[in-house]
């Protein structure tokens, strides 16, 4: 079976995956674990396989935001530690405790239904979430959780296996607010060694964290957008983690036409060619994640060069300018096209266009929808296909 036949995808490297994991592993201290988040379809790289090249990597534990994607990797065969880090509601209780997945505590409520779960062989594992500073989920620090954790120690039906928190500021240059939540959390964790309590992963930092305040992680790192080779923010010192991106964005040229002056190109004839200009259609626009809000501004690599997006993108295609590209002949139908990722030495990185877009290169990932197929390589060697639109992943 042909895995694809429009030639747009996502290219996914699984050896830069796999050297980013090995970076972060280098620069945290020692028996620190390490979670890969993989929510949000691993920020658009593609949750079931990127979850297995991360567990070959050496991750300890897989993070995902709600259950349903959590039992979607189950369904897919992953039996790897798999923690649920938003909110999961005393419906979602047994499903978690028999399919093995964490989840996070911090409501009452839940901790009530935890506690009149069915009789079971098997235990819910739960880490209690307190709320140091970030201001979304879990119990204030401020208020009284050293009895919900006593609590929680005390329902039979749940293995309380962690305590995290979750640092609003730590991709920051400034790291007077982190140090003040990583203050508040180190009481947390004093209670829990000061008291002997039976919880062995008090846990703390994301991406940021581990490249730059690596000893204020505690006991287990929670690795999102660095694993994908995208730095959190312009502020992180670069210097310590080396990253390499793992996805880029290609396509070809399916059209090339030679338009006379003042013809217009695409919706609303945004734009007009100003004498004879020579034009390519390419088979991507914004349904596959590539942002109308892009129009005018977005560029594209072609022999090796940047090239600009004429008019408005399309939802299923946008045009580019193909003047005065080097080469014996003109660009043809079937060129290789770059919209995301290295040609010939020069880069668009997802940092480019979410700085066009106004937004983070975590969002310019997460973009990227179902119907781009994700296309694994290693060593240089396409390894496996993942093409949501014909149903299962096809390996
Ligand atoms: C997504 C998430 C992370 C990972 O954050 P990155 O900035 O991508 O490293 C860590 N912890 C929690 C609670 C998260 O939701």
């Amino acid at each position: 079976m042909v895995p694809y036949f429009r030639p747009t995808r996502a290219e996914i490297s699984l050896d830069a995956l796999s050297r980013n994991i090995a970076a972060f592993r280098q620069a945290v201290p020692g028996g620190v674990r390490l979670m890969a988040s993989v929510k949000a379809n691993a920020y658009g790289h593609g949750a079931v396989q990127i979850a297995r090249e991360a567990v070959r990597c050496g991750a300890d534990y897989l993070g995902v935001a709600f259950l349903d994607e959590a039992i979607q990797l189950r369904n897919a065969g992953i039996s790897a530690p798999l923690m649920v880090l938003g909110f999961v509601g005393p419906e979602g209780l047994a499903i978690a405790r028999e399919l093995n997945i964490t989840v996070a505590l911090f409501r009452e409520d839940v901790l009530e239904a935890a506690s009149t779960l069915p009789p079971s062989s098997k235990r819910l594992k739960v880490h209690i979430k307190i709320d140091t500073g970030m201001g979304r989920l879990g119990i204030l620090a401020g208020q009284d959780w050293q009895s919900f954790i006593r609590r929680a120690l005390q329902t039979s039906m749940i293995e309380v296996e962690g305590v995290f928190t979750h640092f609003a500021c730590a991709d920051e240059a400034d790291k007077t607010y982190t140090k003040l939540q990583y203050d508040r959390f180190r009481e947390v964790e004093e209670y829990i060694k000061g008291n002997a309590l039976p919880i062995p992963i008090v846990h703390a930092g994301n991406s940021a964290t581990g490249m730059d305040t690596p000893e204020w992680t505690g006991g287990m790192l929670r690795l999102g957008i660095g694993m994908y080779g995208l730095y959190p923010s312009a502020e992180v010192n670069r210097q310590r983690i080396e990253l390499r991106p793992v996805l880029s964005l290609k396509t070809e040229i399916v059209k090339v036409k030679e338009v006379p002056p003042g013809w217009g190109i695409s919706y609303g004839k945004r734009y007009v060619s100003g004498g004879t200009e020579r034009i390519g259609t390419l088979p991507v626009g914004y349904a596959d994640g590539y942002s109308r809000m892009l129009s005018g501004s977005a560029e594209v690599l072609v022999r090796g060069h940047k090239v600009p997006v004429r008019g408005t993108i399309c939802m299923d295609q946008c045009m580019i300018a193909l003047d005065g590209l080097p080469g014996l002949s003109p660009v043809q139908e079937g060129e290789e096209v770059i919209l995301l990722g290295s040609q010939g030495g020069i880069s668009i990185t997802a940092d480019d266009i979410a700085g066009k877009l106004g937004t983070l290169n975590y969002e310019v990932t997460c973009m990227l929808s179902e119907r781009v197929p994700r296309v694994y390589i290693r060593d240089g060697q396409k390894v496996s296909v993942s093409n949501p639109l014909y149903g299962t992943p096809l390996d």
